[in-house]
């Protein structure tokens, strides 16, 4: 489990780095909500904590953006505010929880688990679409024009993270984190192998969108024409 805290206090950040490293978690930390938000959209998160007052870019506009891009990783809104405007504000925003400043380690830690027990079934749409592909979540299935082919899930899990941060150049260390976790052995012949898989199933489809190398810095995907 890898949890991004967004924080700009950076005691406070800190001490939150501690208690989830103490409970097992992977935890990277951000000190403003421009740094934040790129971060968020690498993908590999399984909860992301979020301070609502941030420097260069606050905590409601950067989760907006992070929704917007069609990601539906869970967010735990952190606020020195009470204010019920506020919390209205970041459930609107995306926002899955709200804790208010100071709060119990215990309550925060139950909050995380909470949310990353939700995760694999937090899904805003079944269907994600990227220039001529369609990607059917509930049926492993991939879609382009009257064309379809299924998916293992290893391919499933590697196309769907392409989807999400489309465009977005994904390196073979992130494939690997998010796709095959800490505890494994993979390497990235692994990636090779499944990166080969899915562009012979987009030839077989005859899709526009291929995955394209690029060099020293991963993959991302690409439609032509
Ligand atoms: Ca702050």
């Amino acid at each position: 489990m890898r949890i991004l805290v967004v924080e700009d206090e950076a005691r406070l950040a800190s001490t939150l780095q501690d208690l989830l490293e103490l409970d097992g978690y992977l935890v990277d930390v951000c000190h403003d909500g421009e740094s934040g938000l790129d971060n968020a959209l690498s993908g590999i998160y399984d909860v992301i904590l979020l301070d609502v007052m941030l420097p260069k870019l606050d905590g409601f506009s950067a989760l907006r953006r992070l929704r917007q891009s069609g990601s539906t990783t869970p967010v735990l809104m952190l606020t020195a505010r009470s204010d019920v405007t506020d919390r209205v504000t970041g459930l609107d925003s995306g926002a899955d929880y709200y804790l208010t400043k100071p709060f119990e380690p215990r309550e925060l830690l139950a909050c995380v688990r909470a949310l990353a027990r939700r995760q694999p079934t937090l899904r805003s749409t079944d269907l994600l679409e990227y220039g001529d592909l369609r990607l059917e979540r509930n049926a492993f299935t991939l879609f382009c024009g009257e064309r379809s082919v299924r998916l293992s899930r290893k391919e499933f899990d590697m196309l769907e993270l392409f989807m999400l941060n489309r465009e977005r150049v994904l390196s073979k260390e992130t494939l690997l984190l998010k796709l095959w976790g800490y505890e494994s052995d993979a390497e990235d012949n692994n990636v090779e192998v499944y990166i080969s898989f899915l562009r012979k199933k987009l030839e077989h489809l005859r899709s526009r969108v291929k995955i394209k190398t690029i060099r020293l810095a991963g993959y991302c995907l690409q439609q032509n024409g």
